[in-house]
């Protein structure tokens, strides 16, 4: 019955099935033989920091922002930041923080891009406490996952959305970045003419 169903998937079915098997090699397996743990711990370096968001170029501020902007966060800050070995962290309570070369090496028009982000932050949902230093993968933390990944207020649900709003901020880019080059040339214009403003 399950093969069955399996092998009827349409086309678009066995691309999400794929990539969220793909997905999974990202994580560490739950096992129950390892004393319900198994943490990130070997060769941990806790190097995570948050970076202002003057030191954001435009674009990973509208990426920050258009994050932020989704309500499946329950009222914690995202933030983008540098860490040597995590693609994001939390401190369980107030924010969630992605590594900026994560993002920066996404195709933010790949919709699969855009679920993996949104999956790692469901990850960092998913613990109540700080993930910036060594942290554990136990059966609460598998519970968790689930109940975010499968509740009505999914961040996965938000891909539309996120898809959506990016698309957005890069035509905005553009036109901000035409307008200043605009601006430029004519200032570099009236300076050759003697024109003061
Ligand atoms: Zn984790």
């Amino acid at each position: 019955m399950f093969f069955s169903w399996i092998t009827s998937l349409s086309d678009e079915q066995e691309y999400w099935k794929q990539s969220f098997e793909k997905l999974q090699n990202n994580y560490i397996n739950f096992s129950r033989d390892e004393d319900y743990s198994k943490c990130l711990i070997d060769e941990y370096d806790n190097g995570c920091y948050i970076l202002n968001s003057e030191k954001l170029t435009s674009t990973e501020r509208k990426i920050i922002e258009s994050l932020q902007s989704l309500k499946c966060w329950q009222d914690k800050t995202i933030y983008m930041g540098i860490s040597n070995i995590a693609n994001a962290w939390t401190d369980g309570m107030s924010y969630i923080a992605i590594d900026k070369d994560f993002i920066n090496k996404k195709h933010l028009d790949n919709r699969y891009c855009l679920y993996e982000i949104l999956t790692v932050m469901a990850h960092e949902m998913a613990h109540d406490v700080d993930t910036s230093n060594t942290h554990c993968h136990n059966e609460e933390f598998y519970r968790n996952f689930y109940e975010i990944v499968k509740g009505y207020n999914s961040p996965i649900f938000y891909l539309d959305m996120l898809e959506r709003k990016l698309h957005r901020s890069k035509i905005e880019i553009k036109k901000e970045k035409e307008k200043e080059k605009r601006e430029k040339k004519e200032a570099k214009i009236k300076k050759k003419l003697g024109i003061t403003t």
